[in-house]
């Protein structure tokens, strides 16, 4: 996550506290307070929908569009609290004039987004729900982010909506309502990029898809990910694929694992010659060549290393990578990484197949790569959540730091950690001495 957008977010979110806290004749400092936070939740809830807009320019200050919908998610989370907080502390403050039918219905569009949120949220962060109803939840909550606009700006407060906050408020709720009108267009009018699909290859257990631009290519750097729209073969959800290949006259190739209903349809609907298209490139999981580098790939998550492993320079640092797979028949591209490992040698191949019995561990990598060597390495990793989360807790005692490890997310869509919360509190009442 980019530290100038974490901080652009936070500064912009704070800064109507200055404005309220600095209005003339105010002493109904609780009231103020709880209005400053309702200012607060719309901020957030504008930069939410901002974030989702996958504009170019969002990735350049947030960094990867993975970490952007961490960003997006959590910015949703302290919104609804702000909100909750807003609705509890009084806001109210005399004085300010009588009511109206308008004001009146400012109020409860306030109290609809209020509770219409709070559900929504809920679900939003729950990952049991299938994809294509969360998406619906989250088109909602655009709705009644509209309807919080309106409270904002038609409720009875003690500033006029031509004053300083209101403008600073109102433009971010304008912005916030451009961006939910943006990503309510349908797919075909947003930006992408023309290809055909030229070949379909079965790879271990994925299928791995050549694309050649029928006009201008998409330039993708190795590591990089588009958002595939297979408009052709009458599978036009968009969903996010890393280029496996990235071909000098422009043609793309991404490698698809069966992991849910769409991923499992795509191999039987898919023909050579249908359109799709291409939305990016994005995604920040770039090769780097200064430093010994470790690189970990988990089944599918090895997409993005096959297109670094063809971009390593021959006078690149060495590199070892490992990669992870069920059994070898079912991993993707092995033959094709085993290649491109025999031609250069700064690669350094190792097949973790558990299937075999062979497990990775901080202790395995630390055994190929030497304990001193691995102490300097950058590691990055592409894979399976647990995988990752238990090198993130072992490679600190080989001295990798957290700034030395690198990963991208293969799920948009995440939690907030109840799953683990449970499974943390599980083991600890399991591990409790029973009593006598
Ligand atoms: C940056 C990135 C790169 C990826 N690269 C690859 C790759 O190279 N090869 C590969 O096989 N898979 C890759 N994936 C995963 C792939 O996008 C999902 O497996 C696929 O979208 C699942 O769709 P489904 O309907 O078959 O599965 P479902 O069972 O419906 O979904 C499985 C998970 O995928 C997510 N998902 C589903 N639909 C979408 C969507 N339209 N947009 C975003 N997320 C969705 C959901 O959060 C869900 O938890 C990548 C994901 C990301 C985020």
């Amino acid at each position: 996550m980019n530290p100038i957008g974490v901080t652009l977010i936070i500064a912009t979110t704070l800064f109507p506290a200055y404005q309220l806290f600095t209005l003339p004749g105010v002493t109904d400092q609780v009231a103020l307070f709880s209005q400053y936070l309702g200012l607060a939740a719309l901020i957030l809830m504008a930069w939410g929908q901002i974030l989702s807009t996958r504009l170019a320019g969002v990735e350049a200050v947030f960094g990867g569009l993975d970490r952007v919908y961490v960003l997006h998610k959590w910015a949703g989370i302290v919104a609804m609290a702000a909100i909750l907080v807003h609705d509890t502390v009084d806001a109210e403050m005399r004085g300010l004039g009588t009511e109206t039918a308008l004001t009146e219905l400012a109020e409860t569009l306030g109290e609809i987004s209020l509770y219409g949120l709070l559900i929504l949220v809920v679900l939003s962060v729950a990952t049991f729900v299938p994809y294509h109803l969360w998406k619906w939840t989250h088109k909602a909550m655009g709705a009644l982010f509209i309807a919080g606009a309106f409270h904002f700006v038609f409720i009875m407060k003690p500033f006029a909506m031509s004053d300083p906050a209101g403008l600073y408020t109102g433009v971010f709720c304008a912005a916030g309502i451009l961006a939910y009108v943006w990503m309510l267009l349908p797919e075909r009018m947003r930006p992408a990029r023309r290809y055909a699909v030229a070949a379909l290859d079965t790879t271990g257990d994925a299928l791995a898809v050549t694309l050649t631009p029928k006009w201008r290519p998409i330039r993708a750097e190795a590591g990089q990910f588009g958002i595939l729209s297979f408009a052709g073969s009458g599978q036009a959800e968009p969903h996010p694929f890393s280029f496996s290949g990235i071909g000098a006259d422009g043609s793309l190739r991404v490698t698809v694992k069966p992991l849910g209903d769409f991923t499992t349809r795509l191999p039987r609907v898919l023909e050579v010659g249908q359109d799709v298209r291409v939305q990016g490139p994005f995604g920040r999981f770039r090769l780097t060549g200064k430093r010994a580098q470790v690189w970990v790939a988990g089944g599918i998550g090895v997409t993005p290393f096959l297109a670094w492993a063809e971009a390593l320079a021959a006078d690149a640092p060495d590199v070892h990578m490992f990669y992870c797979v069920k059994s070898r028949p079912a991993a993707p591209h092995l033959a094709e990484i085993e290649g491109i490992a025999a031609a250069k040698p700064n690669l350094h191949l190792h097949i973790v197949a558990s299937g075999e019995g062979q497990r990775l561990s901080a202790q395995s990598i630390a055994d190929k790569v030497g304990a001193d060597a691995l102490a300097a390495c950058k590691v990055s990793f592409c894979g399976p959540t647990s995988l990752r989360r238990s090198l993130q807790t072992s490679l600190p005692r080989y001295g990798v730091s957290a700034r030395q490890f690198h990963y991208e997310e293969f799920e948009f869509r995440t939690g907030v950690g109840l799953k683990r919360l449970a499974a943390w509190v599980l083991e600890r009442r399991r591990d409790r001495p029973a009593r006598a």
